[in-house]
Parts: C-alpha cells; sequence; structure tokens
C-alpha cells in the first residue's frame, strides 16, 4: 500500500511540472506506449483494496476488452510490485460529478481517475474506445478490433459532464447492455432511482390508504371538508414521521440507490387543511408545504437524494423555503429557471418520440439539443431523456447514441455526433441516411408552424406536411440509394434496411387513412388492391420479425396483431355491395373536435369502407360523449336493403358499445321512419378474447328504404376496468348496408 501511495505522489507532481512548463503530450502519435506486444503485457491494473464498486467495474471492462483485443489479460491487482508497469485506477476528490482524467506518467504508468460514482468506469472507457478502438453502438453491433499488439499513445485527457445524473431512457436489449450504457456515459433509471420509488410515492408507496386510512384519516389530505385519501396531509408532524419510518424500513433493502421519492400522488387534489393552506398563503405556492416536508425527510438521510416533483399545482416554487441541498426537484413544467435559483437538483423529463408508434418517421433528431441546453441554462443538473427505447425502433440506435452525447455535453456538435454514428453503423450508405434525415428535418421545419410534432400522432398526421406523397418518393429514393451502397454487406445491409422500415410503416399507415383514395390500399372502386402496399407489408413484417423486433408500440402492442390489425383494416369488406360506401351521413349532434384532435372529426368516415380496428382506433372511429343521438344515411335513391350493421368499439372501461341501437327506414327525408329493430348491448356481455375489440349491431330487413337512421343510446358510466365511474364514450365506425 505504502509504495502505491509514494508513487502516487510522485507523479502527481511530474504532472504538475509537466503542466506548469507547457510541455505538450501529443494524442496523435501512436505507438508510444506497449499495453500489448505479441500478446503478452508488462501492464497490471492496480486498484487499491477496498476501492468502491465503480472502480473494480473500470478495472473488470479494461481487463475484459484488452483481453477481448489482444488475448492478453492484464491482472488486477492491488499492489505494483516488481518491473511491472502500472494502469492506476481511483477515485479522486475535485473532478465535477463523474468526470475523469486519464495521464501517461513518466515511467510509462497510466493513470485513470475518476470523480465519485462513475468517473473511473468512464475514464476507462475512454482508453477502450479513442484509443483502441473499441466501439459499441448498439447491444448487436459492437466494433471490438483483434490484435496481439495494442499501443496506446501518450494520454493527457480530462473530461466531465455539467450534468450530475443522465439517463436515455431504455428497455429490455439497450437497458440489460451494461457495457452499452457505460460507453454512452448513461445509466437506467433503476439504480440509481430505489425500486418502487421514482415518483407519486405519497400514498402508494409510503402512507397507503389500506393501512392508515381507518385509524388516521388525519394523515390524508382535507378537501371539501373531508379527508380524502388520495393525497397526504403535508403540516401534520405525524405524516412526516411515518414517512421517514417507512424510508428507514426501506432504504437498508435497497443499500446502493441513491434517489428516493417522497412525492405527491398523481392527480389535481391537494389538502386545504388550516396548517396547510397557513403554510401555502406563507409560500405563495402549494409546493411549500411539501417542500418543508420533504427537507425534513432530506434532513434525516443525509446520504441520500429525496426526490420530489413539482408537478400539476405544485410547479411554483415555494417563497420562502428553499429545498435542501439532497433535495432533487422533478420538474415537470412551470418556471424552471426560478427553481433552478433555489434547487440543487432539477430533473428533467424530455420526451423526443413518439411512443404509440415506435416506426413512425419522427424527424426530433435535432430538438433535443437545443432543450437541454436551455433547461441546462437555467439550472437544471440531471435528465431524463426518452427517445426510441428499444432496438430496431426508429432510429433508436442513433438516438440512443446522440441524446446520450447531448445529456454529457449539451454543447456537443450534433450534425459531427450524427455523421459519426452513420459512418460506423450504416458504412457506405451514411451519406444518403444523412441526406434523409436533412431532408425530412427540413420539411419538417418548413410545416412546423402548420403541424407540431405531438407524440402519440400516426403518420397519417403528417401526410400534408413531412410526409407528402412527393417527399415520400423523394425519401425512398434516398433508401434506394442507401441499399444499393451496402449491397453485399450483411451487417450494413441489415442496418439500412431496418432504417427503412419507418417509412414502409409510414405508407401503409397513410395508405389506410386514404384507403379508396390515390396512394390508398384499393381503387376508387374497392376491386382493385394495391399490391405494392401489400410488398411493403411483407417486406416490414419479415424484417421485423427476422430481427426479433416484437413490439411496434409503448403499450406492448405486437407485431403479429398489428398484422391481424392491418388485414382486417385493409380488407374492402366493406366496400364491396355495401350500399351506404361513400354515401352522405347526417347526424344531429357532431362528434366533438376536441376528442379528435389529430383526426377527422368527419361524418364522412362512417361510410368511408374501412372498419376500424382496435389500434388504430383514432385513426377510423368517430367519438360521441352524448348520452342519445342519431346519425342518418342517405343512400342516393331509394334500394331494396336486406341488412344494416354499425360497428362500435369494445374495450373495458369507458368504451363500451351502446346500451341500445334501434334502427329506422324511410323513403323520404326526415319523415316515414318506420323501426326494423332495436339491438341492446349489457355490461354481462363478456369479451370471449382479446380479438373481440368489435362489437357489431345488426338488423334484418326486407324492405326498400332511402334513408337509414340509427338511434343510439349509450350507457352511463364504465363498471370496470382502471377507469370505472367514468362518463362512457361512444366510438362508431362503418355503417354497413345491404
Ligand atoms: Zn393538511
Amino acid at each position: 500500500m505504502k509504495k502505491v501511495l509514494r508513487y502516487w505522489k510522485i507523479n502527481t507532481f511530474i504532472l504538475a511540472l509537466a503542466v506548469a512548463t507547457g510541455l505538450h503530450f501529443k494524442n496523435s502519435a501512436p505507438g508510444q506506449l506497449e499495453l500489448v506486444t505479441n500478446g503478452k503485457s508488462q501492464y497490471v491494473i492496480v486498484v487499491a483494496a477496498g476501492s468502491p464498486p465503480q472502480v473494480q467495474r473500470a478495472a473488470t471492462l479494461l481487463q475484459q476488452y484488452v483481453e477481448k483485443m489482444s488475448g492478453c489479460r492484464l491482472p488486477v491487482t492491488s499492489t505494483l510490485t516488481g518491473e511491472n508497469k502500472g494502469i492506476l485506477i481511483k477515485e479522486v476528490d475535485g473532478l465535477k460529478y463523474d468526470g475523469f482524467r486519464i495521464n501517461t506518467l513518466s515511467n510509462g504508468a497510466i493513470s485513470i481517475e475518476g470523480g465519485k460514482s462513475r468517473g473511473c468506469i468512464y475514464g476507462a472507457v475512454r482508453i477502450l474506445d479513442k484509443y483502441l478502438g473499441c466501439h459499441l453502438y448498439s447491444p448487436r453491433y459492437k466494433v471490438i478490433p483483434t490484435s496481439k499488439d495494442l499501443r496506446l499513445p501518450l494520454l493527457r485527457e480530462a473530461d466531465s459532464s455539467v450534468n450530475s445524473l443522465r439517463i436515455v431512457f431504455t428497455l429490455n436489449e439497450f437497458s440489460d447492455d451494461a457495457d452499452l450504457l457505460d460507453w454512452n456515459r448513461i445509466t437506467n433509471r433503476f439504480p440509481p432511482f430505489a425500486d418502487n420509488y421514482y415518483c407519486h410515492t405519497f400514498t402508494h408507496r409510503l402512507l397507503p390508504p389500506d393501512s392508515f386510512y381507518k385509524t388516521h384519516p388525519e394523515y390524508y389530505a382535507l378537501i371539501g371538508g373531508q379527508r380524502v385519501p388520495d393525497q397526504l396531509c403535508m403540516s401534520n408532524p405525524d405524516v412526516v414521521r411515518e414517512v421517514i419510518k417507512q424510508m428507514k424500513k426501506d432504504i437498508p433493502l435497497q443499500p446502493d440507490r441513491l434517489y428516493w421519492s417522497v412525492s405527491q400522488a398523481d392527480g389535481p387534489l391537494y389538502c386545504r387543511c388550516p396548517d396547510c393552506q397557513k403554510a401555502i398563503d406563507e409560500e405563495k405556492s402549494v409546493a411549500g408545504p411539501i417542500i418543508r416536508c420533504v427537507n425534513q425527510v432530506a434532513k434525516e438521510f443525509p446520504d441520500k437524494i429525496i426526490s420530489t416533483l413539482a408537478y400539476y399545482y405544485s410547479l411554483v416554487p415555494p417563497a420562502i423555503t428553499t429545498p435542501r441541498d439532497n433535495v432533487q426537484i422533478m420538474w415537470c413544467g412551470g418556471d424552471l429557471a426560478a427553481w433552478g435559483k433555489i434547487a440543487k437538483h432539477i430533473y428533467v423529463w424530455d420526451y423526443v418520440v413518439d411512443y404509440f408508434h415506435y416506426q413512425c418517421p419522427y424527424p426530433s433528431l435535432f430538438m433535443a439539443q437545443p432543450e437541454v441546453k436551455d433547461q441546462v441554462s437555467k439550472g437544471a443538473n440531471e435528465f431524463f431523456i426518452q427517445g426510441n427505447i428499444d432496438y430496431g425502433m426508429e432510429f433508436a440506435e442513433l438516438r440512443l447514441y446522440l441524446y446520450s452525447r447531448i445529456a454529457w455535453n449539451p454543447n456537443v456538435d450534433v450534425s459531427a455526433t450524427i455523421d459519426e454514428f452513420l459512418k460506423a453503423y450504416y458504412g457506405p450508405a451514411a451519406p444518403y441516411i444523412r441526406k434523409y434525415i436533412d431532408r425530412i428535418t427540413d420539411a419538417y421545419e418548413r410545416t412546423k408552424d402548420k403541424k407540431q410534432l405531438i407524440i402519440n400522432t400516426p403518420p397519417s398526421y403528417y401526410q400534408d406536411t413531412y410526409l407528402t406523397p412527393a417527399l415520400m418518393e423523394e425519401y425512398n429514393t434516398l433508401f434506394d440509394q442507401a441499399e444499393q451502397a451496402v449491397k453485399g454487406q450483411a451487417v450494413f445491409a441489415a442496418h439500412t434496411h431496418l432504417a427503412r422500415m419507418p417509412l414502409n410503416f409510414a405508407a401503409m399507415e397513410i395508405a389506410k387513412h386514404n384507403m379508396y383514395g390515390p396512394g390508398g390500399w384499393w381503387d376508387a372502386s374497392g376491386t382493385v388492391r394495391n399490391k405494392k402496399l401489400d410488398d411493403l407489408f411483407d417486406d416490414f413484417y419479415a424484417t421485423l420479425k427476422k430481427e426479433g423486433i416484437r413490439d411496434i408500440n409503448e403499450n406492448a402492442y405486437h407485431l403479429d396483431d398489428y398484422k391481424k390489425h392491418t388485414v382486417f383494416t385493409t380488407s374492402n369488406e366493406a366496400a364491396i355491395g355495401n350500399l351506404a360506401f361513400h354515401k352522405k351521413v347526417t347526424a344531429d349532434s357532431l362528434p366533438p373536435e376536441r376528442l379528435h384532435r389529430y383526426y377527422s372529426n368527419d361524418l364522412s368516415m362512417l361510410t368511408d369502407g374501412a372498419r376500424g380496428d382496435d389500434a388504430t382506433r383514432n385513426l377510423f372511429w368517430l367519438i360521441w360523449p352524448d348520452k342519445e343521438f342519431n346519425i342518418t344515411v342517405d343512400l342516393g335513391e331509394t334500394k331494396k336493403i336486406s341488412s344494416v350493421d354499425l360497428g362500435a368499439l369494445w374495450r373495458s372501461g369507458p368504451t363500451i358499445p351502446p346500451a341500445s341501437v334501434e334502427c329506422f327506414v324511410s323513403t323520404k327525408e326526415n319523415k316515414g321512419f318506420v323501426s326494423i329493430g332495436k339491438q341492446e348491448w349489457r355490461y354481462d356481455q363478456q369479451k370471449t378474447g382479446d380479438s373481440d375489440w368489435r362489437y357489431v349491431y345488426s338488423f334484418r330487413t326486407d324492405t326498400k328504404a332511402r334513408y337509414v337512421k340509427l338511434h343510439i343510446i349509450r350507457h352511463d358510466r364504465a363498471i370496470s376496468g382502471r377507469k370505472k365511474g367514468m362518463p362512457v364514450q361512444t366510438f362508431l365506425d362503418e355503417i354497413e348496408v345491404r
């Protein structure tokens, strides 16, 4: 131990001298250090006994990757002996957050110094990545060059992030790949957050009403003169005591976790008891009593960071009380700069993704940087960036690479970073993919005043902005060129083809929206199918299947379900022989625009020959909140009819078929209607499976009619599911008359 200590002292001195005299080491001259020669090495990795796990991990990474590259396994030891040269890894003070410093020392030793937490790991990774050429781009694509001889240039480099916590949200393959996360200098959410302690913990984790409400209603929020178990009363000292008591039980179960959330439950309610109200008045903010409470908890656990939400009613920082140094504000809106002035830890959640359509072309690559820069300038220093979260989603690998680097350094050159990744990941296809990215980004920029990118919108929403037919053709041409450029290069070709799938997806979805129009699945008569779209679908399905990509949205929407729904939706059955196809529909109450924000609320959707499916429900269904309403179809002329069908969406909760539908027919406008039947739907009509998303009200008749009127009465409230008790909405699609 002594020897190591002395050694460090001397070298720190030499280093200081080097800095003082302006002596420069050149990074560009390789071969200065013989790390491995002919499969053998003089180097040993030195980690002091009792070093924290992250220092051990830095040593292990170095050892593993050097061995993978050269076959030479560098020993890891706690002391340096004999003529060995050391790679000395240790944590030091004075480096910001998880910053690192790597240096070559005068005797050929290498020093990796890291700030507390993961600095040493990032130092070791830097050597492997930048100087030895080990690049990790995705869980499935890692470039690890092999050679019996490894050379290092003289090292002299330091780096650190302005942000102390960087999470780029990933799942499954990405989040399971610890090496990939370390290469990107990011972490998962759990750790560092404690399991079950991410947010909204007041009642679901800390003081569950099941355990306390009966015996201590006063622990809960006083709202309208009643104690309501939805939120806690912040100013009751017993509440603080119980919270601390619960955490004293929980923290030892997850001793390695740094972040523990003590935060309001979801929803708009908060306590209005006299004490809470007094605190709110004094602090001029509902966050006042919350921060006062959280500060007391934080004081009890000084080596943990206690996280709380600025959310809903707590967006305004308190006027008097400032959060303790170990309190994190999980910021969800409001005046960030005002929080930045009083809080040491501000955690920001940035969405740059369409999580309802993982395969939607989504030109948001350049949007994260300005946001993060702005937020950092206002005091944020902890980030949760949600891009595409798993392998194979639209540019997911690029997004992980890019967003990680933005989180580390908000001033990083985004364009150069994208190029760097594209070149490595797509090889000769890179210039074309870059052109595609620039083209689609530019097309979006030029039209964003008309339509902003919004999470959860389908590609068809953008069909008149950045996904017009002409632009789609341009994009596809660029991908044709890209694929041509990597022909015969299996890995690059597979990456390139996968990157193209969002264009297939967009074409298929836009065509569903426009089934019998230009570019739709069928010609105007509904008799000639657009085979090109079937080919796009087959390619999409086969490519994702081959890559093992299962889900195509965040709600675990399975590729196989997408196939099933696509077959259903794109059938022409609702057009052929349907006397109502493209016929005029009127209603005495229109489906309100607010329920169709991103989609059409046009009544013509009911006779467009496309039946609504379960997944793209907002695309096809018309939604009525009304208790009772009438829809009438004008067949154009009096015809002999034998059946009338009306489809309704059937989910649990508030999306259930109407309580009753009665069908009337007439040969005259607005009069002479005769009922041909009434059908009821009851809650006890259980679904037989998940595939029963559609319930059809079916009427048989043998009469002549020009007008078909459907009188619809919905149920009052949902009696099942998560939204039990909520008002019911009626989703209808496709009236078929034969
Ligand atoms: Zn209260």
